[in-house]
């Protein structure tokens, strides 16, 4: 009778065990693909989507900096989509080296990026935004020790109260718009 017990005690615990396990291996593989679903598998950095419920959930005021690779289609022309994905990997990971831990950075789509900075004072924007500049502008990858150099255009908007997410991300595109029609590798304000 004795042994019978610590038996079903011993199955007991190996059966515990094992679902915890199990449960612990579905827990894993959820968060795995959640991770999957909002970023952008090339970059690791947030996708569009992720990024706008974020903001649409944020109670906070937040700035906005949208900016996109000035003459792209004209690296991808000249060294190959290989080496145009290389350089859309190094501004991320430059733009990841900029912004707070607070801060919001998505890849927007193509060769374009966003950030939302929140509480974020106009002195603390432009810190940032002059990070962006000195770490992205006339930036270069050496690729098989070819020099590929690039810039971006930078449109900036901060938020006044009011105004919904939508609007502000319209915004900041008119800047960045505006940016690229100035002539290009320069920073604009709504
Ligand atoms: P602009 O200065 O006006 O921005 O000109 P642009 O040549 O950069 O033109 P645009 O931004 O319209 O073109 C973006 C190009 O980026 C078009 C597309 O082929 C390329 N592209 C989009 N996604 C990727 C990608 O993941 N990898 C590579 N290599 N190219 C991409
Ligand atoms: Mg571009």
């Amino acid at each position: 009778m004795f042994y019978y017990l610590i038996l079903t005690i011993i199955l007991l615990v190996i059966i515990n065990f094992k679902s915890a396990k199990k449960v612990n291996y579905y827990k894993q593989r959820a968060e795995r693909m959640y991770q999957r679903a909002i970023k952008d598998g090339m970059t690791g950095l947030y996708n569009y989507e992720y990024f706008l419920s974020e903001l649409e959930k944020s109670n906070s005021p937040y700035s906005l900096i949208m900016f996109d690779i000035d003459n792209f289609k004209q690296i991808n022309d000249q060294y190959g989509h290989q080496v145009g994905d290389l350089v859309i990997k190094d501004i991320a990971a430059k733009a990841e080296g900029v912004i707070r831990k607070t801060d919001l950075l998505a890849r927007y789509g193509g060769d374009e990026f966003i950030m939302a900075l929140f509480d974020c004072s106009p002195r603390e924007t432009k810190v940032v935004l002059n990070k962006l500049h000195s770490h992205i502008n006339r930036a270069s990858i050496l690729v098989e020790g070819e020099e590929v150099s690039f810039a971006v255009s930078i449109g900036v908007y901060d938020l006044d109260d009011g105004i919904r997410t939508k609007e502000a991300l319209k915004r900041v595109d008119l800047a960045l718009y505006k940016a690229k029609r100035e002539g290009k590798n320069c920073t604009v304000c709504y």
